[in-house]
């Protein structure tokens, strides 16, 4: 049976993922060619003083980072080559924690797939993963991401170490120290506004929750290793796969739609390819934070294209590497979020002109993190 989806629009209704086929969206993402990649303005990164790493390309290519080169290049390199620690967020927090439960209860046989099932995993994961940070720092200050004592953490963790969930919650929860209660808060609201979502888990047929998957594809630009976590894999009636990805949050304005959510179901389409051997026919965003969900139906041709285009992608970024980290910079309102901006100069730039205007639209918000990192008084 399928996953039965009621989106807010019409909430009355109750609809199977099958009548919401008929409004996915089908145009296929159109292929850039490395020329129309950002970073036409590309400079070469400013590194800090106290670095004394050694910068390097990441193995291969996942949705999230391909999506996040796309967004600025030079960002992306100073978390990926680079490797500069970035502080988490609550919000990120958040996702993270309803991804587990969310797997935990939808990976259990159908009859235990219930809201109160999913609220006790809530409650259990947040008790145990705060009683491992709170072991690490009585004092529940939060720490720099580079002063976390990796080996206390791995000890401490003892059998879960080589959970990556958990290893990634607990050293989240060391460098922010969050409001537990709204952390929780937040979590149960999308944990329940799955169970609204979804009309009866218990009637989906799951294939894999947290499919980890790694293959490498072979492009006209050369090879691309490529890896990825698809949230969950189902088997619709019709026999054929489903990938579906939780998104914590609510969904983008159609109007600052940059293809970013395309391009990962299509990343997932492409991987389950190499992995079931078979393509997906349906692959779906649940936004849990305002209810909605965006399907997109598969071609071949699509992903072949899609494959390709990734392969220019991965070209690119070996190439800007090559030629001495000379990578571009897409400046806009983003640079008041971005944890690096105290070493772009053209985002420093952007965002002290954008401060000028104030807090509203064409401004920097009161809480964006470049107040602070940039010294600008607060609004
Ligand atoms: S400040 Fe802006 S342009 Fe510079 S790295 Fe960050 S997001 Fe990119």
């Amino acid at each position: 049976m399928p996953e039965q989806i009621r989106p807010l629009s019409q909430p009355s209704a109750t609809l199977r993922a099958s009548d919401l086929i008929d409004t996915a969206m089908s145009s296929p993402a159109q292929p850039r060619t490395t020329s129309e990649l950002p970073g036409s303005t590309a400079s070469k990164l400013t590194l800090p003083e106290d670095f004394d790493g050694t910068p390097r390309v990441p193995s291969g290519l996942s949705p999230s980072s391909l999506n996040a080169y796309l967004a600025c290049p030079t960002r992306w390199a100073y978390d990926k080559v680079v490797g500069l620690p970035t502080v988490t967020s609550l919000p990120a927090m958040v996702g993270t924690h309803v991804h587990r439960v969310l797997e935990g209860v939808m990976g259990r046989e159908p009859a235990r797939r219930t809201l109160d099932a999913a609220l006790a995993i809530h409650q259990d994961e947040l008790v145990r993963c705060e009683g491992f940070a709170r072991g690490l720092a009585p004092n529940w200050e939060p720490v720099l991401p580079d002063e976390v004592d990796a080996v206390a953490l791995s000890a401490a963790l003892g059998g879960y170490a080589d959970d990556g969930h958990t290893h990634r919650f607990v050293f989240d929860l060391l460098t922010l120290a969050p409001d537990m209660s709204e952390l929780a808060r937040r979590a149960e609201t999308g944990v329940r506004a799955y169970f609204t979502m979804s009309k009866d888990p218990s009637a989906v047929e799951v294939v894999a929750t947290e499919a980890s998957i790694s293959s490498t594809w072979t492009t006209p630009s050369g090879e691309v290793p490529v890896r990825g976590v698809i949230d969950r894999v189902d088997r619709h009636p019709d026999g054929s796969l489903i990938c579906w990805d939780y998104k914590s949050g609510a969904s983008p304005d159609p109007r600052f739609d940059d293809g970013a959510y395309r391009r990962q179901v299509l990343f997932y389409a492409a991987m389950s390819l190499d992995h079931y051997g078979e393509l997906p026919s349906i692959g779906g965003l649940l936004y849990l934070g305002d209810q909605t969900v965006k399907l997109h139906r598969f071609s071949l041709d699509e992903v072949a294209s899609f494959r390709a285009y990734v392969g220019t992608v991965w070209a690119d970024i070996q190439e800007r590497y090559g030629d001495g980290l000379d990578y571009g910079r897409a400046v806009g309102p983003l640079c008041s979020w971005c944890p690096h901006v105290a070493l772009c100069a053209e985002g420093t730039a952007e965002v002290r002109r954008r401060a000028a205007n104030g807090t509203g639209r064409g401004g920097v918000r009161a809480d964006a993190p470049a107040r602070e990192l940039l010294g600008l008084p607060a609004a």
